[in-house]
C-alpha cells in the first residue's frame, strides 16, 4: 500500500486524472471513428441512391420517347386509314358519278341516232302511195346495190337499197333452206323507167293499163325498197298466190321487215301477191300479228316505225 503522502496523492490525482482523460480520449476517438463509418456509409448510400434516382430518370426518359413514339405511329396509322377510307370513298363516288355520266352519254348518244335516222331516213319511205297521194317524180333513194345474179329472173339486172338488201338475201337464203326459191323480178324503178314501162302498157292494154300500172302504182318501186317477187315459174299473175313460194311469203316475210301492199280485197289498188315492200320488221310483224292492212293503218301510227325501220 502506498503511503499517502502528498507526493502519492499528486500521483493519485494524476493517475486518476490521466485515466479519466484517457477514457475520455478513447470515447472520443470511438465516436470519430463510428461517426467516420456513418459518415462513410451516408455518402455510400446517397451515391446509390443518386444512381439510381439518375437510372430511374432515364428510364423514365426512355419511356416518355417510346410513349411518343407510339403515339406517332398510333397518328399516322390513324391518319393512313382515315385516307384509306377517304380513298375508297372517292373511288366509289368517282365510280357512281362515272356510271351517271356514261348512263347520260348512252341516253344522249340515243336520241342523237334517232334523231339522226328521224332525219336521214326519208319520210317517204313510210308514207302511203293511193289514188290520191303518190310519190314526187324527182324522189330517189339515197343509194342502190345490185342483187345478185343468183337471186333474180334470168339474171335480170335488179337494184334495190342496200338497207334493205340485207334482209331480202337473208329471207332468200332461209327460204331456200325451207326448199322455197323465191326469185326477184323487179326492184327500184325510176320515175322514168317506170313512165316508159306505162307507156309501153298503155299501147298494149289501151287506157285499162292504168288498174296494174297506174300513176300510183309506180311509186313504191321509186322507193327502192319494194320488189316484185315469184318462184321463178309462175309470173306476175294473181294465180301466183297458189304457189308454195307465196304462201311461205305471206306466213314469214314480215320476219325480215316485208309486207304485201296490195293484198286481196285491198281499196286501193289491184291484188299483187308477189309486190314485197319493206316497211321494217317491227311495223311488218305489228300488222302480220294484228291482221292488219298497211293502207287501213293511219298515216300517224305508221309515220311513229319510221326511226325503227332498218332495226
Ligand atoms: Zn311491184
Amino acid at each position: 500500500m502506498s503511503k499517502n503522502t502528498p507526493k502519492n496523492k499528486i500521483i493519485n490525482r494524476i493517475v486518476n486524472q490521466s485515466t479519466a482523460l484517457g477514457a475520455l480520449v478513447i470515447l472520443l476517438v470511438a465516436s470519430l471513428i463510428s461517426n467516420f463509418y456513418l459518415y462513410d456509409s451516408n455518402q455510400n448510400t446517397k451515391k446509390q441512391n443518386q444512381t439510381i434516382l439518375l437510372e430511374s430518370q432515364n428510364l423514365r426518359t426512355s419511356l416518355d420517347d417510346i410513349g411518343k413514339k407510339y403515339e406517332n405511329i398510333a397518328k399516322q396509322l390513324d391518319i393512313n386509314e382515315k385516307d384509306r377510307l377517304f380513298l375508297v370513298q372517292s373511288f366509289n363516288q368517282v365510280g357512281s358519278e362515272y356510271n351517271g355520266l356514261m348512263n347520260n352519254y348512252n341516253e344522249k348518244l340515243n336520241e342523237v341516232t334517232t334523231l339522226q335516222k328521224a332525219v336521214f331516213i326519208p319520210d317517204e319511205l313510210l308514207k302511203k302511195y293511193s289514188k290520191y297521194y303518190f310519190l314526187n317524180e324527182n324522189y330517189s333513194p339515197s343509194s342502190t346495190v345490185q342483187i345478185s345474179l343468183n337471186y333474180t329472173l334470168n339474171g335480170k339486172e335488179v337494184y334495190i337499197m342496200p338497207e334493205v338488201y340485207t334482209k331480202l338475201e337473208k329471207m332468200i337464203l332461209d327460204a331456200k333452206n325451207t326448199g322455197i326459191n323465191l326469185v326477184i323480178n323487179s326492184g327500184y324503178r325510176s320515175f322514168n323507167e317506170q313512165k316508159g314501162l306505162k307507156s309501153a302498157y298503155t299501147q298494149r292494154y289501151g287506157s285499162g293499163a292504168n288498174t296494174f300500172s297506174a300513176d300510183q302504182g309506180y311509186s313504191e318501186h321509186q322507193l327502192g325498197t319494194t320488189v316484185d317477187i315469184t318462184d321463178g315459174k309462175v309470173g306476175l299473175v294473181t294465180s301466183f298466190e297458189n304457189t308454195k313460194a307465196s304462201t311461205w311469203l305471206r306466213d314469214n316475210a314480215y320476219r325480215y321487215g316485208f309486207i304485201l301492199s296490195y293484198p286481196r280485197g285491198n281499196n286501193y289498188y289491184m291484188y299483187e301477191p308477189w309486190h314485197w315492200r319493206y316497211v321494217g320488221v317491227e311495223l311488218a310483224t305489228y300488222l302480220h300479228d294484228k291482221g292488219l292492212n298497211f293502207y287501213d293503218l293511219d298515216q300517224n301510227v305508221i309515220d311513229s316505225y319510221k326511226t325503227k325501220i332498218f332495226d
